[in-house]
């Protein structure tokens, strides 16, 4: 059966390949993230999970637009589920539903739910709905349980891993906040 995984990042996508893999499936990633700032930060993350799909020897179709001002009008004004992150999964992981489907796969899945970080609820919701709305089936595995082995493949693969989620807003946090606690 043939799987079009969205790959948020390199690491993240590390043990839900080797399970998938593992399972019978063949896999096709793909690269769509636009949430991901500043522009340094997502070439590096993108040049990572390339790095990472030559290592695996994983085919990776890719889509590096950068589309900045699109995602912060969303970001700035969602109001459905989520808000701000049901906003970004359903943007990125509709995108991934149609390529899956125009591409002839038989379904999708996402790395991002291996992550414990993750709204890990938000997606599932989303990736269902999404698969009724765009007629392509969505494989849903609780990935969570090989975050800690999955964190062990990407450090022997020496891949470079992110301190945070992705957009503007989550850098903010995550720094911020240390400045914060440190004051
Ligand atoms: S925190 Fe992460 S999931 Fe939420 S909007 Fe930012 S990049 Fe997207």
């Amino acid at each position: 059966m043939r799987l079009l995984l969205h790959i948020c990042c390199g690491p993240c996508a590390a043990f839900p390949l080797k399970h998938l893999r593992d399972s019978g499936y063949e896999i096709t990633g793909y690269f769509y993230n636009p949430n991901i700032h500043p522009y340094k930060e997502f070439t590096r993350r993108l040049e990572t999970a390339k790095e990472f799909a030559l290592k695996m020897n994983l085919e990776m179709i890719v889509d590096d637009r950068y589309t900045l001002e699109e995602f912060l009008n969303h970001a700035l004004s969602a109001s459905g589920a989520g808000g701000r992150c049901g906003m970004c999964y359903e943007s990125r992981l509709r995108q991934t539903a149609r390529i899956a489907k125009a591409n002839k796969f038989d379904c999708f899945s996402t790395s991002l739910l291996v992550s414990p970080y993750q709204k890990h609820e938000l997606i599932k919701d989303a990736c269902e709905k999404i698969s009724k709305e765009e007629d392509i089936a969505f494989l849903y595995v609780d990935f969570r349980s090989g975050w800690t082995e999955g964190v062990t493949i990407s450090k022997e693969l020496e891949l470079y891993r992110q301190p945070y989620c992705g957009c503007i807003f989550s850098e903010r946090d995550r720094y911020h906040k240390i400045r914060k606690e440190s004051m």
